[in-house]
């Protein structure tokens, strides 16, 4: 049995689908003849255009949620979909928020299984996903045996994003159903976190800073160097739970993945749930007292020093530069 048809759940991200449903979107398109996306907002007509250049030959348009949280009417928008007949092989969703809430809700809603964490995907018979177990040392590869969809959550990251130049998708409407007390949670405010500079998963060079720079100030000298490379400014875990960063921060394991053209890795140890988020970069660099720490077992460029010394000297032979 053929994988036919695929769904992707596309978010809306700042004047388009975030980079995670291109992503996913392209790697759709590899394994299956019929793409399409799920999604929801105001104007979901203004996405179609991007989801069709990446693939999708539909968006089900489940429309403006209101103050609503999209995991309860977009979960039952798509098991309505289902329950009708139109029923894909596999459903890639997004690992963030409100993918996750909506895979949950859709798999409760199915009674199908679903599977996380995902970081690749394999075509046979049947979809097969890969896993990173182990802070990331060992990928264990996993399929379902049911009768399906099958529900996958795949991390940002795990694909380069590459248009197919096609058209515009066609968008077909897709209401939720009445959902009843089920959605009964309301937005009632929202707060855009502030930022200068590129978002942290996007940008093409990366500073991150570790427990190495020893207090909550000097990650100042992170986020200048930061700046001066017009990049954006990571963090290790260590330094997100001492408070001295925010989450938001934090690459790794169980903060962010990035894949930036530079990653600069500051007083940084280098433990397998730190390199799980960054060890895709295409050139890093890492500085550490410590010539035996981890981080230097895959640096391209090390530089065993001080922070407090080469992050100075770096910042003022950057401004020499202009
Ligand atoms: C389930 C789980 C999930 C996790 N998820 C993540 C995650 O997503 N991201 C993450 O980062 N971690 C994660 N961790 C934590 C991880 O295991 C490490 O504890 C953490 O990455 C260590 O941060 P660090 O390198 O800043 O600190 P440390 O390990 O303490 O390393 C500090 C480094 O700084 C160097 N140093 C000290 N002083 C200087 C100086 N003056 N100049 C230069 N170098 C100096 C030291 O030699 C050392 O190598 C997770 C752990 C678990 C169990």
């Amino acid at each position: 049995m053929a994988i036919e048809k695929i769904w992707v759940l596309a978010e809306a991200g700042e004047g388009g689908p975030t980079p995670i449903s291109l992503e996913l979107l392209t790697e759709a398109r590899s394994l299956a003849g019929t793409v399409e996306a799920v999604a929801w907002g105001a104007d979901v007509a203004s996405l179609a255009g991007a989801l069709g250049e990446y693939g999708a030959a539909t968006v089900y348009d489940v429309g403006d949620l209101g103050g609503s949280l999209p995991g309860v009417p977009v979960a039952a928008a798509m098991a309505a979909l289902i329950e009708s007949g139109n029923k894909p092989d596999a459903i890639l969703i997004p690992a963030t928020y409100d993918g996750r809430d909506v895979a949950g809700r859709l798999s409760a809603r199915l009674d199908v299984p679903v599977l996380t964490n995902v970081t690749g995907l394999v075509a046979g018979d049947t979809l097969a996903s890969q896993h990173p177990i182990f802070g990331g040392s060992h990928i264990v590869t996993a399929r379902f045996t049911g009768e399906g969809p099958g529900i996958f959550v795949i991390r940002a990251k795990s694909f380069a994003p590459e248009s197919a130049g096609g058209g515009a998708a066609n968008v077909v409407a897709a209401p939720a159903p009445d959902t009843g007390a089920s959605n009964g949670a309301n937005i009632t405010e929202r707060h855009v976190e502030e930022r200068s500079g590129p978002k942290l998963d996007e940008a093409a060079v990366v500073v991150s800073g570790g427990r190495g720079l020893g207090e909550a100030a000097n990650y100042a000298l992170i986020e200048e160097l930061a700046k001066l490379l017009h990049g954006a400014a990571g963090a290790s875990r260590a330094i997100v739970d001492a408070g001295w960063v925010p989450y938001s921060h934090q690459v790794g394991q169980t903060g962010k993945t990035v894949k930036p053209t530079v990653y600069v890795a500051c007083g940084i140890s280098g433990a397998t749930q730190h390199l799980v988020g960054m060890k895709g970069s295409k050139n890093i660099v890492a500085i550490n007292k410590d010539a035996e720490a981890p981080i230097f077992s895959v640096a391209d460029l090390g530089i065993v020093g001080d922070v407090h010394k080469v992050l100075p000297q770096l910042i003022e032979a950057l401004k020499a530069k202009g």
